[in-house]
């Protein structure tokens, strides 16, 4: 999995296509990542005891697939290359602007 949490990424497909959130979590077993405001679906809650029957909203994970990580440097949606960083670490390199995404 290329993307991570906290990262920035972009929906390329279905109906939040062109919005951008902030990753939640990541499923690398499922391939897919909760990303803050997208893929929101209503749920109904049946009424219980005093309060009324309720709608509530939540996220539901989308496939990696239907998203691109958005570089940090230069905004875009990234094409990313991994590499092998100096310390050890696996670095995440911009396609665009080939420069480290953390
Ligand atoms: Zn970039």
């Amino acid at each position: 999995m290329k993307i991570r949490k906290n990262d920035n990424v972009l929906v390329i497909k279905g109906k939040d296509k062109g919005r951008q959130g902030p990753v939640q979590s990541v499923f690398p077993g499922r391939g897919k990542v909760l990303v803050e405001g997208i893929n929101i679906v209503k749920q109904h809650r049946k009424a219980q005891g005093m309060s009324g029957a309720e709608i509530v909203e939540k996220e539901l994970p989308v496939a990696v697939a239907n998203v691109m990580l958005v570089c940090t440097h230069c905004q875009k949606p990234a094409k990313v290359s991994n590499r092998i960083m100096g310390d050890g670490s696996k670095g995440r390199i911009c396609k665009n602007c080939e420069e480290v995404i953390e």
